[in-house]
């Protein structure tokens, strides 16, 4: 096993292993190892050998992602209206293509980042029956 700067297994820090997970990098050992396509998770890291699967994200990436780009989005929307009331069309090619691009560019960030909390704090799914 290789625990490069993390502490005991009982010490998870889980801000580190966010910040590894927002890059894509494995919450334990901080290889390169997360992802194995766009969103697809390894099952396992093949740095540390540390098994990846047990760990499920399932929706909480996307309702961060909503939440986030929301956030962002909405507030730029209404500044632009107050301040130049553009065209309708004007809004739908602006901040329709922003919120899909944003959104893409953070789901994989995020999730990794929820996964790295969720290996932090221990939270596995069930094994299967
Ligand atoms: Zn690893």
């Amino acid at each position: 096993m290789n625990h490069i700067n993390m502490p005991e297994d009982t010490e998870r820090g889980w801000l580190p292993a966010l910040l590894r997970g927002w890059a894509g990098r494995c919450p334990s050992c901080g290889a390169r190892t997360l992802f194995t396509a766009y969103l697809k998770m390894a099952p396992t890291c093949s740095s540390c050998e540390i098994s990846l699967e047990s760990y499920r994200a399932d929706d909480a990436p996307a309702y961060f992602v909503i939440f986030i780009v929301g956030h962002i989005i909405v507030p730029l929307v209404l500044l632009s209206e107050k301040l130049y009331q553009p065209a309708l069309w004007v809004h739908g090619i602006l901040w329709i293509p922003l919120c899909i691009g944003l959104s893409l560019w953070l789901l994989p960030h995020v999730k990794g980042a929820v996964i790295g909390v969720l290996w932090a704090l221990q939270v596995r799914a069930r094994p299967p029956l």
